[in-house]
């Protein structure tokens, strides 16, 4: 753990993650993104280890990250009923690695498609475009602990 890192605080206050946390084991952490909410469904998945990114993984990390990112990424086009699903880790804001899982919507609007996501996602966090609906999000929060619950995306 990193004493001045967000996500280490974080991980180890689990109270506030509460009520966005779908799953996780000793290793990762799979939430919901905080409100506002760019989309409903955008995750994040973080490992507890405080490394920056996925240069710094260990030999099972690098394993189980994709087998992870593949569970994740189906079990979302199934319950949100998309055609896909992006992945973007910068580790810039904070340097501790998480990755954004991101349910592209087959009516979303052509200007956010591809890196046009980045202008979705400031203009939710600026309030200039609405948030996703929040019981929208807090069913898809239950409905995909439920699935992970009994397929977990890595069984360790
Ligand atoms: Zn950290």
């Amino acid at each position: 753990m990193a004493d001045d890192c967000k996500i280490c605080s974080q991980n180890n206050n689990q109270a506030e993650l509460a009520s966005r946390l779908i799953w996780q084991n000793d290793e990762w952490l799979l939430l919901h993104h905080r409100e506002p909410y760019p989309l409903n469904g955008w995750l994040l998945l973080q490992p507890k280890r405080h490394i920056q990114g996925v240069a710094y993984f260990n030999d099972r990390e690098a394993s189980d990250y994709g087998f992870i990112t593949k569970a994740v990424s189906k079990t979302l086009q199934d319950v949100l009923h998309v055609p896909k699903v992006y992945l973007i880790a910068f580790g810039e804001s904070i340097a501790h690695m998480h990755l954004h899982f991101i349910p592209r919507f087959e009516q979303m609007a052509s200007q956010y498609l591809g890196f046009g996501i980045a202008d979705l996602y400031r203009s939710v966090s600026d309030r200039s475009e609405e948030s996703a609906n929040a019981n929208d999000v807090h069913n898809t929060i239950l409905e995909l602990r439920k699935r992970f619950e009994k397929t977990p995306p890595i069984n360790n």
